[in-house]
């Protein structure tokens, strides 16, 4: 098997995108899973294929806006598995617009899900981990979340506050054995990239040194690099994945 053997990861928004390709690379790399996304049913083909990498796999219905279903999540993960060795808050949404046009609810929605639910899901699974004395935690950020961008202000606020939270709690939780980094990926090929015009598609590219965009696995391996022992000395760390757009 694999660097992960025997640990348990959950994983955030894991029925697409990066999330889906963090949660098979994990699982490839030997660890048992806890997944998660609003929709069972968009989790179904992702647990198929972690089980057919040979792992084990809960599916768990959760919206990280509900703070209570969060605690429920972490709690069932714990009876079922007895142990959580990772946490991957990947879960998140975009409401992009510009300022004058940005309401209530675009900001309340970027800002609860992305960073918000990741703090309550990142609480409940630490306490685990304290017990444990061990545990590794990756937060997907953003390079906006680094550089900014017109149009995002809430989602980089977000991605933004997500860093902040990782440096905090990686210097609060260094003592109990707990590791806190955070991924920013550039430009991804994922369903939240797909709406973007062909217009704002081409500008990204003309910003990417390495001229192409990002796949989720090329995320992934990021992720699980960070989750496992090869970086044992990494800690508050915000590896930017992004084919040096940001450097
Ligand atoms: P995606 O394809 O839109 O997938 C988002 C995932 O999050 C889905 O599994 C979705 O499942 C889940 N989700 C959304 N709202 C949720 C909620 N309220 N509660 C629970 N789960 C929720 O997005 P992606 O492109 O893979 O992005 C994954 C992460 O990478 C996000 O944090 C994103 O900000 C970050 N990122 C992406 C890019 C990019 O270029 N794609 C770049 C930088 C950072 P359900 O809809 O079933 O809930």
């Amino acid at each position: 098997m694999g660097d992960l053997d025997s640990k348990v990861a959950l994983v955030t928004g894991a029925s697409r995108g990066i999330g889906k390709a963090i949660a098979l690379d994990l699982a490839a790399n030997g660890a048992d899973m806890a997944i998660c996304a609003r929709s069972l049913q968009g989790l179904q083909e992702t647990a198929t294929a972690i089980r057919e990498l040979g792992r084990k796999v809960e599916c768990y219905a959760v919206d990280l806006g509900d703070t209570e279903a969060i605690n429920g999540t972490v709690a069932h993960v714990f009876e079922e598995f007895g142990r959580i060795d990772i946490l991957v808050n990947n879960a998140g949404v975009t409401r992009d617009t510009l300022l004058p046009r940005m309401s209530e609810s675009h900001w309340d929605d970027v800002i609860n899900v992305n960073l918000r639910g990741s703090f309550f899901f990142t609480k409940a699974a630490s306490r685990v981990m304290i017990k444990q004395r061990s545990g590794s935690i990756i937060s997907i950020s953003s390079v906006v979340g680094v550089v900014g961008n017109a149009g995002q202000c809430n989602y980089a606020a977000s991605k933004a506050g997500l860093i902040g939270m990782t440096k905090s709690l990686a210097k609060e939780l260094c003592v109990r054995g707990i590791r806190v980094n955070a991924v920013a990926p550039g430009f991804i090929e994922t369903d939240m990239t797909e709406a973007l015009s062909e217009d704002a598609r081409e500008k990204a590219l003309a910003n990417i040194p390495m001229g192409r965009l990002g796949t989720p696995g090329d995320i992934a391996h990021a992720v699980t690099f960070l989750a496992g022992d090869a970086s044992s000395y990494m800690t508050g760390q915000v590896v930017s994945v992004c084919g040096g757009m940001v450097m």
